[in-house]
C-alpha cells in the first residue's frame, strides 16, 4: 500500500492498535477446602447463576470473606474465580430449608439425608451440623499490558470505578470509602479523568491480588483514572517504568522496585525509565534484554495458565444513525412480533420517498418519519403491520464503498459484480487532502469486509494515496473565517487574473503534498508568466515567419520540456512542470531576437498543449488561434524525441601538480561540485592522486587542478 507515512500512523494510532499480553492476577484469599463444584455448576455459577452451597461441618469462612472457587473433575482440581461470601448459617441438617437456589431437589428431610450420605458417608445424621454459604461470584482480574517484561516490577493492580469487582472485594473498613469514591468518579467526564495534569485520586478496596510472577502480595485499588470502556478496566501498576503510575505510586506510598536497569548512557531526566533495557529483580529473567524477555515472559505466564499474547484496539463504536433526509436509508424493519428484522435482499435498496419537505422538525426525530406511506410497511417475517426505521446513514456510510459502485454502475441487482469490481479495482491513485482518520479509514474497513464476504478479491481499496497539502493564509496560518485571512478564489478571478492564472498559481505553490502559504505577490508572477506566453503566441501569428532560425536549438529545447513537463505530471510534480515552461518560455524569447520562422509553430503548438493542464482556458483560445479546429482536450499529448535533445557540454582540463593528465567533457550545466567529483574519480586523474588531495581548484567552465 503506497499510503504516506503520517496517514498510516495517524490511523494506526487512531485504532490504537497494541501488542502485549493479557495476565490474570488471582486475588489473595482465605484458603478453602469448602467451595469445590463440578465443572457443570461451575460453569453456571461463572454465567451468573444464584446459588448457595451447604458443606458439612462448620466451616471457617465468614461474611465478607473471599474464596477461592475451585472446580473438581475426579482428581483434576482448578480454580475458577472467587467467591465473597455473604452470609453464613450453621445448624443442623433437618434444619435447611427445601427449594433454596441450587437446591431445588430437596423435598423432605430424607432427600437432604440420603444427598448428603451420597457424598459424605452414613456417619451423616439429620443433627449433624451443616454450613450455608450465599456468595456472589467473583471472575479473576484480568490486565493487558504492553509491557509483560516490567512484570515483577509491578506492585499494585488499579481498577476502573466500573469494573465490576470495585465493589466486591472492598470489605467492612473500606466499603463506605469505595462507594462514595466510585459514586463521585463515574460522575466525570472521561476527559477529565484521563486528564495527567491532574492529580490522580483512587481508593484502596482492602482487597489484595498476587503477582503471578513472583507471588507478592499487591493491594488492589480504585482509581478514576482507569476507563471501565477500554481493554479490561484494570491495569498494573508499574510505578519503576511508568510516569502515570510513578505518580500514583509516589501520591499513596506505594512500593516501587525497579525491573529494567537504566543504561549509563541514558540521559534523560525523567524519574522513571520506560526504555529497554536489562532486568533486574525479574528471578529467573535476570540479565535478559527487555525486547526479549517480553516474549520469553508471556510465554512463561501461558505455560503457568495465567497469561497469553494479545493484540488490542481501542476502538468504539460507530454510531451511523442520523435524523436527516439525505443518507441511505437503513434497511430495517420493526415488528411488533420479531423485533428488528432486516429487509431481505430481493427488496433492496430500500430507496428514500419523495418528500416536498426536507426540514428537520426541531423535534428529535428523523425527517422520514412523518412519511405515513412510506414508513408504515408489512414484516418480513410474518407479514403483519410494521414500521421501517427511518433514520438513515450518516454520509460515511455511502462514502465508504461508492467507489466501488463506479466499477459496475448500471447494476440493478446488486452494488456491483465481482466481475467487474476486481477488474476495475482497486483504485490506483486517490488524490485527497482530508479526513485521513474518517473516510480514508473507513473506506479500509469495509473493504476488508467485502473481502471477507468474498465480494471483492482484494481487502485494501486504495493502491496509492497522495494526500495534498493546504493552502495557508499569507500570514502562514490556517485560512479561517474568524481570523480574517481566508483569500476567496472567486475574488481572486474579479480582481482580473482569472481562472487560469489562479489555477496555475495553486499548482506552482509547492510541492503538491506540503502545505504552502498563499501570495498575492506569486500570482502577480504567474500572471505576467501567462501574459507572455500569450503575446509570444500573438507576435508569431502577426509576423511574417520568414527569419532563418537554428532549428536544431528550438526542437532540443521543445523537446527537452515535452519530457520535462511529462514527467513531472506522472510524479504529481506540477510545481516544477510549471517552472519549466517559465523557462521555456524565457528561452523562446531569447531565440525570438532571431525573428520567426514556419518552424516555430510547433514549437508553440507544444507549448500551448503543455500549458493547457495548467491554463485550459487560454490554451484552448491559442489552439484556435494556431489554427485547429480540434478541441485540445481530445488531442494527443506530444511526444518527445531523445535524440533531438542536444546536451550542451564544455571541456574541463584536469592537471594534476600542474600537469595535465585528463580532459573531461562535462554538461554545461554542472556545477562545481560534481565536476571536482568527476576530475577525482576520473581513472588516469586516480593514477597520480593517492590519498586525500592538498587542494582542488576549479577554475569556471575551464580548469581543475589538483594539488598532492
Ligand atoms: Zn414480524
Amino acid at each position: 500500500m503506497d499510503w504516506p507515512d503520517k496517514i498510516k500512523i495517524a490511523q494506526r494510532n487512531w485504532i490504537g492498535r497494541s501488542e502485549g499480553a493479557e495476565v490474570n492476577f488471582l486475588i489473595d484469599c482465605k484458603p478453602s477446602d469448602s467451595l469445590k463444584f463440578t465443572p457443570e455448576l461451575a460453569e453456571k455459577i461463572k454465567a451468573g447463576a444464584k446459588t448457595n452451597t451447604i458443606r458439612l461441618g462448620a466451616k471457617n469462612l465468614a461474611a465478607g470473606d473471599v474464596a477461592e472457587l475451585m472446580s473438581r473433575d475426579g482428581n483434576v482440581v482448578e480454580s475458577f474465580g472467587y467467591a465473597k461470601i455473604t452470609n453464613v448459617q450453621k445448624m443442623p441438617l433437618k434444619k435447611v430449608p427445601n427449594n433454596m437456589p441450587g437446591h431445588e431437589s430437596y423435598h423432605d428431610s430424607g432427600e437432604k439425608l440420603a444427598d448428603f450420605r451420597k457424598f459424605y458417608g452414613n456417619d451423616v445424621t439429620l443433627d449433624s451440623i451443616v454450613t450455608i454459604y450465599d456468595f456472589e461470584y467473583i471472575s479473576p482480574i484480568t490486565v493487558f499490558t504492553t509491557r509483560p517484561d516490567t512484570i515483577f516490577g509491578a506492585t499494585y493492580l488499579v481498577l476502573a470505578p466500573e469494573h465490576p469487582l470495585a465493589r466486591m472485594l472492598a470489605n467492612d473498613d473500606t466499603q463506605a470509602a469505595v462507594n462514595a469514591y466510585i459514586d463521585e468518579a463515574v460522575k466525570k467526564t472521561e476527559i477529565d479523568r484521563t486528564n495527567d495534569t491532574k492529580e490522580k485520586t483512587g481508593v484502596f478496596t482492602g482487597g489484595y491480588a498476587i503477582n503471578p510472577a513472583n507471588g507478592e502480595k499487591m493491594p488492589i485499588w480504585v482509581a478514576d483514572y482507569v476507563l471501565g470502556g477500554y481493554g479490561t478496566g484494570a491495569v498494573m501498576g508499574v510505578p519503576a517504568h511508568d510516569e502515570r503510575d510513578f505518580a500514583f505510586a509516589e501520591k499513596f506510598e506505594l512500593p516501587v522496585v525497579e525491573v529494567i536497569e537504566r543504561p549509563e548512557d541514558d540521559t534523560s531526566a525523567e524519574q522513571c525509565y520506560h526504555g529497554e533495557g536489562i532486568l533486574v529483580n525479574s528471578g529467573a529473567f535476570d540479565g535478559t534484554r527487555s525486547e526479549d524477555a517480553r516474549e520469553q515472559i508471556v510465554a512463561w505466564l501461558e505455560q503457568e495458565g495465567v497469561g497469553c499474547a494479545k493484540t488490542t484496539y481501542k476502538m468504539r463504536d460507530w454510531l451511523i444513525s442520523r435524523q436527516r433526509y439525505w443518507g441511505a436509508p437503513i434497511p430495517i424493519v420493526h415488528c411488533p412480533i420479531d423485533g428488528a428484522v432486516a429487509v431481505p435482499e430481493h427488496d433492496l435498496p430500500v430507496l428514500l420517498p419523495d418528500v416536498d419537505d426536507f426540514a428537520p422538525r426541531g423535534d428529535g426525530k428523523s425527517v422520514l418519519a412523518a412519511q405515513e406511506d412510506w414508513v408504515h410497511t408489512t414484516c418480513p417475517k410474518c407479514g403483519g403491520s410494521a414500521m421501517r426505521e427511518a433514520d438513515t446513514m450518516d454520509g460515511y456510510a455511502c462514502s465508504s464503498w461508492y467507489l466501488l459502485r463506479y466499477t459496475d454502475p448500471h447494476d440493478d441487482q446488486c452494488a456491483w459484480g465481482t466481475k467487474q469490481v476486481n477488474y476495475w479495482a482497486p483504485v490506483d491513485m486517490y488524490v485527497g487532502g482530508d479526513h485521513a482518520t474518517a473516510h480514508l479509514l473507513y473506506v479500509r474497513f469495509w473493504t476488508h469486509v467485502f473481502r471477507d464476504l468474498g465480494l471483492t478479491e482484494f481487502a485494501e481499496p486504495v493502491k496509492r494515496l497522495v494526500y495534498h497539502g493546504l493552502i495557508q493564509a499569507e500570514d502562514g496560518r490556517k485560512m479561517s473565517k474568524s481570523l480574517g485571512n481566508v483569500v476567496d478564489p472567486l475574488d481572486v478571478i474579479d480582481q482580473g487574473y482569472g481562472a487560469d492564472a489562479l489555477r496555475t498559481f495553486e499548482l506552482f505553490l509547492g510541492p503538491i503534498t506540503e502545505n504552502s502559504s498563499w501570495s498575492s505577490r506569486g500570482i502577480a508572477g504567474v500572471y505576467r508568466f501567462l501574459n507572455r506566453l500569450w503575446t509570444l503566441v500573438q507576435e508569431y501569428d502577426e509576423s511574417d515567419k520568414s527569419a532563418q532560425v537554428n532549428v536544431k536549438k528550438l526542437d532540443s529545447l521543445t523537446h527537452a520540456t515535452i519530457k520535462k513537463v511529462t514527467d513531472d505530471i506522472y510524479r504529481l510534480s506540477f510545481n516544477t512542470a510549471i517552472a519549466a515552461l517559465m523557462e521555456y518560455v524565457n528561452d523562446l524569447y531569447k531565440l525570438k531576437t532571431e525573428g520567426f520562422s514556419p518552424a516555430w509553430r510547433s514549437a508553440l503548438e507544444t507549448l500551448v498543449q503543455l500549458v493547457q493542464p495548467f491554463a485550459p482556458h487560454m490554451a484552448a483560445e491559442l489552439w484556435k488561434q494556431l489554427g485547429h479546429d480540434s478541441q485540445l482536450d481530445f488531442v494527443d499529448w506530444p511526444d518527445f524525441d531523445d535524440a533531438k535533445i542536444m546536451q550542451d557540454t564544455m571541456t574541463i582540463v584536469v592537471q594534476v601538480n600542474g600537469k595535465v593528465r585528463a580532459k573531461l567533457q562535462v554538461a554545461t550545466s554542472a556545477g562545481e561540485d560534481k565536476i571536482k567529483q568527476l576530475a577525482l574519480s576520473d581513472e588516469s586523474v586516480k593514477r597520480y592522486v593517492v590519498g586525500e588531495p592538498k587542494k582542488v581548484i576549479y577554475v569556471k567552465n575551464k580548469l581543475v587542478s589538483v594539488v598532492i
